[in-house]
């Protein structure tokens, strides 16, 4: 290859599987196969990870892709590698000799002999990493609009609604709001421009539904936050600063992503979604936090692009936004590396010190435990742990490594509020659970 890849931050701990979406997913993606960051920036023709991201912020739009299929296929140019012996196209005499597994679609390997030595491992995966296959392309109609259908006002409570198929059951035929979407101009376009035939409709049905679980697993995660800590949205307006938003959750953020809260919470006060982090992409959608609350039964969503403790510094300290009832921050991965770790702490012990109500996720159990020991470490009071029933049903896969399990948004979560008192203070009844310290 012509480019070295940047050095390794010292304390990379190589193995890493999660999903990242930070400078430090390209390494942890190489650690399994040398080289595939920098196949994937000669496929999307960038030539850093600076160009990767300027695009990814929607900087150079437009310029990157001709067609949709030129955009589909160097996205699945990406994925191409031998899952076997790991070798990239570039390595191989032949370039296009790759062949893909036919009943996933979505693994390569560069002969038949690693194709065979695979099959025993491959096999435990093939089926999910299908659906995986399915799901990467689907994703796409959220770019377009088409994703997610429509949903409703909730019907129940929100404290009685504690899993999908509760949810579900609220929401009444799902069909009729597919059926427009399945047989849209964008669904028919996306299945012309990849290199593989249309799964069957109930395929796509399916793959529309986990992918709209993705979407809707942040407001309902949001909403647990706001049930777990028996906070009120039908007695005073709330704000939740979502803490290490990555651009995934700001680029393309339309007004509406967080509406599913006032499905949920119908008729309350105001609920401000306020996005905080370096990668936050600053859209039409995304606009500064509010002094005051906009009108009730609204969600509104706005953006600071920067560290949680700069803008608690320059913006929550002088009164220029409402100070947070609940802070929740989506896979924030400072469990990966001491330097992640590092570059956390300072909203850590904000967050404790300032004893606000704080929930993150995890995309599986291995960094639930990483990062509940980190948490212990730090001395929080942990409030509550556990699998999250609104989890993605997505799976996602170790894009390095595909023959592993997959990890789903939002699986495992931890609340946490303030400093773990030695002996715990019992809280004055009915009172705002005030306890001194000493
Ligand atoms: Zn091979
Ligand atoms: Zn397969």
């Amino acid at each position: 290859m012509a480019e070295p890849i940047p050095a390794l931050p010292q304390s990379y701990a190589p193995g890493l599987d999660s999903v990242f979406s930070d400078q430090l997913g390209f390494y942890s993606i190489d650690s399994n196969v040398p080289g595939l960051s920098k196949v994937i920036l000669e496929k999307l023709n960038m030539k850093d990870y600076g160009d990767y991201r300027k695009a990814m912020e929607g900087k150079t739009r437009g310029a990157t892709f001709h067609s949709h299929k030129e955009m589909f296929d160097k996205m699945e140019d990406t994925f191409k590698f031998c899952a076997a012996c790991k070798k990239l196209p570039a390595h191989l005499p032949d370039p296009k000799a790759l062949k893909r597994c036919i009943k996933c679609l979505n693994l390569y390997y560069c002969c038949k002999e690693c194709q065979k030595s695979d099959w025993p491992l491959h096999k435990k995966f093939c089926k999910k990493l299908r659906l995986v296959a399915i799901d990467r392309l689907v994703e796409w109609l959220i770019s377009t609009g088409d994703l997610p259908f429509p949903t409703q006002t909730w019907t129940r409570p929100a404290a009685e609604i504690n899993s999908w198929e509760d949810w579900l059951a609220m929401q009444g035929d799902l069909a009729p709001r597919m059926e427009p979407i399945l047989s849209g101009k964008n669904m028919t376009e996306l299945w012309k421009s990849v290199s593989r035939a249309r799964p069957e409709d109930n395929d796509l049905r399916e793959s529309m539904w986990r992918v709209c679980t993705e979407f809707l697993s942040r407001p309902l995660t949001i909403g647990l936050g706001i049930k777990l800590f028996n906070l009120d949205p039908y007695s005073r307006p709330l704000t939740i600063h979502v803490v290490g938003a990555a651009h995934s959750e700001t680029l393309g953020a339309r007004v509406t992503d967080m509406d599913e809260l006032s499905n949920m919470f119908p008729g309350h006060q105001g609920l401000e979604v306020v996005m905080v982090g370096p990668e936050v992409v600053e859209g039409k959608a995304i606009r500064p936090p509010l002094k005051q609350f906009g009108p009730r039964a609204k969600s509104y969503i706005s953006g600071y692009r920067g560290l949680y403790h700069q803008f608690w510094e320059d913006v929550v300290e002088k009164g220029e936004a409402a100070k947070p009832d609940l802070v929740v921050g989506f896979h924030p991965g400072f469990h990966a590396t001491q330097s992640l770790g590092e570059g956390w702490l300072p909203t850590l012990l904000l967050l404790r010190d300032y004893e606000v109500p704080s929930m993150f996720t995890m995309f599986n159990e291995s960094e639930y435990e990483l990062s509940l020991q980190i948490l212990l470490e730090l001395e929080m009071h942990i409030k509550a742990t556990g699998v999250n029933p609104f989890r993605a049903q997505k799976p996602e896969q170790v894009q390095a490594c595909p023959n592993k399990p997959p990890v789903y948004c939002n699986w495992h979560y931890i609340c946490f509020q303030g400093l773990l008192e030695r002996e715990e203070l019992e809280e004055a009844e009915g009172g705002e659970g005030e306890a001194e310290q000493a």
